[in-house]
């Protein structure tokens, strides 16, 4: 009986094993296809002032729906394309379609708006990026200052060799740098100074137990009082409720992100809400809608 079952166990991890190992070459052949068929599209979550209700910039978000897998989550496909190097093409297609955006917005009179990108960690060692991003500006016509490039707090951290000149670089062309994930992976505080970061995100994770549980709030307050000494911009991401909006505005957080102000929307979606003017906040107008 012993040795039946464990046959049967090993038939059985053999099996899951076997699977997983066809959806993940299902997903990379896919996945490696995907450009071309044009599967990928951006979502813009807006990027809110807590005190005034005024949508600053929006954080282009990566989407892609395939025939065969449905809805792909970036959390799933994104480490696959990093590890199959199809992230060079991605990250370059993200960041031209986030310009292009940026730039029918401000046409249709929205002048202020920046957007923020995501880049990997590849597209940052690769070596003419800021050359690159110049073109792109330029092909496109927006203003470096209007684009934030997101590198996670690992991603500056990976292998002790930051790249500090390509980083420098794209400093000088005018474009601003976010660490983002703050608070997961092992950076210093002197890397803050030394990587030139213009804008600290707090990771979802320190959100989300606002206000309730004091570490949380001890640490929240404490990367707000730092990002503004500072003299860096800081976003808290994942606010879900009015008591961590409340907290969060109380204790000063420069700019808010999250479902309870707006989840990742279409562009015309964005158009629309920015058409309305600044969001109505919770116990900022009472007289307003509640906030989608
Ligand atoms: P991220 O850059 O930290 O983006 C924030 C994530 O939190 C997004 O997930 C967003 O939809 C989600 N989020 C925002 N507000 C809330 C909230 O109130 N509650 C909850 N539960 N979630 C919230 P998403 O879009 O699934 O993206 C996941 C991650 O994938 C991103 O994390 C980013 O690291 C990566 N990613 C997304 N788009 C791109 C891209 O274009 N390029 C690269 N290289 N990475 C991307
Ligand atoms: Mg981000
Ligand atoms: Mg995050």
């Amino acid at each position: 009986f012993a040795k039946e079952r464990g046959k049967n166990t090993f038939q059985f991890y053999t099996h899951a094993m076997t699977q997983s190992a066809c959806q993940h070459l299902m997903l990379e052949t896919q996945l490696r296809r995907a450009l071309e068929r044009d599967e990928f599209e951006l979502a813009y979550q807006p990027v809110v002032e807590p005190a005034t209700g005024r949508v600053e910039r929006v954080e282009a978000l990566l989407r892609w729906h395939n025939q065969e897998l449905g809805d792909v989550p970036p959390a799933t496909f994104i480490p696959l394309a990093e590890e199959t190097g199809v992230i060079k093409a991605i990250d370059a297609w993200v960041l031209r379609q986030a310009c292009r955006q940026l730039k029918r917005w401000h046409d249709q009179g929205f002048t202020g708006l920046r957007v923020a990108v995501n880049l990997s960690g590849q597209a940052l060692v690769h070596q003419n990026l800021a050359d690159r991003v110049a073109a792109l500006l330029e092909e496109t016509g927006v203003e470096a200052r209007f684009v934030e490039l997101e590198l996670t707090e690992g991603v500056l951290m990976r292998n002790g060799s930051p790249p500090l000149e390509s980083l420098k670089r794209l400093k000088e062309l005018g474009l601003t740098l976010a660490i983002d994930d703050f608070g997961t992976s092992h950076s210093s505080l002197s890397d803050l100074r030394r990587f030139h970061l213009d804008t600290l995100k707090i990771d979802r994770s320190f959100i989300a137990d606002l206000p309730g549980d004091s570490d949380s709030a001890a640490i929240v307050r404490a990367l707000v009082g730092l990002a503004g000494n500072m003299r860096m911009a800081v976003v808290a991401v994942g606010v879900e409720t009015a008591e961590q909006f409340a907290f969060l505005r109380e204790f000063d957080c420069g700019l808010l992100q999250g479902y309870l102000l707006s989840t990742p929307l279409h562009p015309d979606e964005v158009a629309a809400l920015l058409k309305r003017g600044p969001l109505a906040l919770p116990g900022l107008r009472p007289e307003h809608e509640e906030p989608r």
